[in-house]
């Protein structure tokens, strides 16, 4: 666990829908930010060093994570996903662009299947990806498709994590000698990223890096 990162600046547009629909702190629901001065630093950041894990004998070589998946960060991850506050992925997603170094790397997220986007309204990870590319000034790519509907992973075991998304994506283009930045909210197993990875260098992708919110442990 390490030092807090600095509150990212919010652009102009998004300064303004907040004077409009002021965000609630997921922590303690106090008016004004996300995640309020208070809880701040009580979320568990990773360090930049620790940020990183690297895959071994992986089609994914590592996955990035800004934060660990407890307190005020699950918070976030659950009002994105399941409450439906888009406004939150411009706060997780301009804290997981600082943790790119890539200049010339395409983002691109891990898809949900169209009847869950369908249901949900909207793809949680998509958004995310979305703020990346324009903070990072990266190209954005959709360039995965699931193809089949897959169990929500929280609600598998760890063994059954990998059957469940294995096969379950396709890349939509030619991705030849491309770095991939991959895009989801959150990690446990990391079967989800691994399997789009696995798609994504089918495509002859050069190397896919993983990069979440939060990770689970
Ligand atoms: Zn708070």
């Amino acid at each position: 666990m390490g030092s807090a990162p600095l509150y990212p600046d919010r652009p102009r547009r998004e300064q303004l829908l907040d004077l409009l629909f002021p965000p609630l702190c997921v922590g303690c629901r106090r008016v004004g930010r996300w995640i309020c001065d208070r809880c701040w630093p009580h979320v568990e950041w990773l360090d930049p060093a620790d940020r990183t894990r690297r895959r071994a004998g992986s089609p994914l070589e590592s996955i990035t994570a800004v934060t660990n998946f407890t307190g005020s960060a699950r918070e976030a991850v659950h009002a994105l996903k399941y409450e439906g506050h888009h406004a939150i992925s411009g706060l997780m997603g301009r804290l997981m662009a600082e943790a790119v170094s890539d200049t010339d790397a395409i983002v691109v997220h891990a898809a949900l299947h169209r009847s869950r986007r369908r249901e949900r309204g909207y793809d949680q990870s998509a958004m995310l990806a979305d703020v990346i590319a324009s903070a990072g000034r990266l190209r954005r790519d959709n360039a995965l498709l699931r193809t089949r509907r897959t169990e929500q992973q929280a609600s598998l075991d760890r063994d059954r994590r990998a059957d469940n998304v294995r096969g379950a994506f396709m890349a939509r283009q030619d991705l030849t000698g491309k770095t991939i930045i991959l895009v989801d909210d959150v990690s446990t197993t990391g079967a989800t990223l691994e399997a789009a990875a696995e798609a994504l260098r089918a495509a002859g992708a050069a190397r896919v890096r993983g990069l979440v919110f939060a990770r689970a442990t």
